[in-house]
């Protein structure tokens, strides 16, 4: 199937072409009945993330200040295509990117107050990824808040393989 071939760590939006296939692809496939239980995948999904959000900010609002190498690049600002997949299961559409940024500047979607995405709506990468200096500072915070974390941190890792496993297997 066409839609699989496009679905691979290679796509990008900068391949315009492959990218708004890919996109008509989602969306009609989206538009079975066979998807929903991906629906219901994507929304425990974005449940659990929403689950983790006030224990991240409480550590980012204290580390991230001081940081002097900000991670949030524009590069990192793309949904990949296992991110498409799941924000497709929801219903929700890619942002039009475009290319006026360089992947090196500060992301498209930082603010003063941090990152304008829904936690549960960035790219995976950005929920993933926590510097040395927040993990210490974690790890160092109150015990049962950072055991109850590291739990759902496993949950999301765990629902969004399930979503793509399904997916995928939906698909070929
Ligand atoms: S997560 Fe770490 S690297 Fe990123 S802005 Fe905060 S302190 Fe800096
Ligand atoms: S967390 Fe938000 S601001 Fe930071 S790289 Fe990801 S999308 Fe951009």
């Amino acid at each position: 199937m066409e839609l699989l071939s496009l679905l691979n760590n290679n796509l990008s939006f900068k391949n315009r072409t492959d990218w708004d296939k890919t996109l008509l692809l989602l969306e009609e496939t989206f538009k079975s009945p066979e998807t929903l239980k991906l629906k219901g995948i994507a929304l425990s999904l974005v449940e659990a993330v929403r689950l983790m959000d006030g224990f991240i900010q409480e550590n980012t609002a204290v580390v991230c200040p001081e940081c002097v190498k900000v991670c949030c690049k524009n590069k990192h600002s793309y949904y990949d295509h296992e991110d498409l997949i799941f924000i497709y299961s929801l219903g929700k559409k890619a942002p039009r990117y475009e290319p006026e940024i360089d992947d090196d500047d500060a992301c498209r979607f930082i603010a003063a107050n941090g990152c304008t995405l829904e936690r549960a709506l960035r790219p995976f990468r950005c929920n993933w990824y926590f510097c040395g200096p927040l993990i210490k500072h974690m790890e160092e915070g109150p015990q049962k808040a950072y055991r109850r974390f590291i739990a759902i941190f496993h949950d999301t890792i765990d629902l969004r393989r399930r979503l793509l496993g399904d997916f995928f297997a939906l698909i070929k």
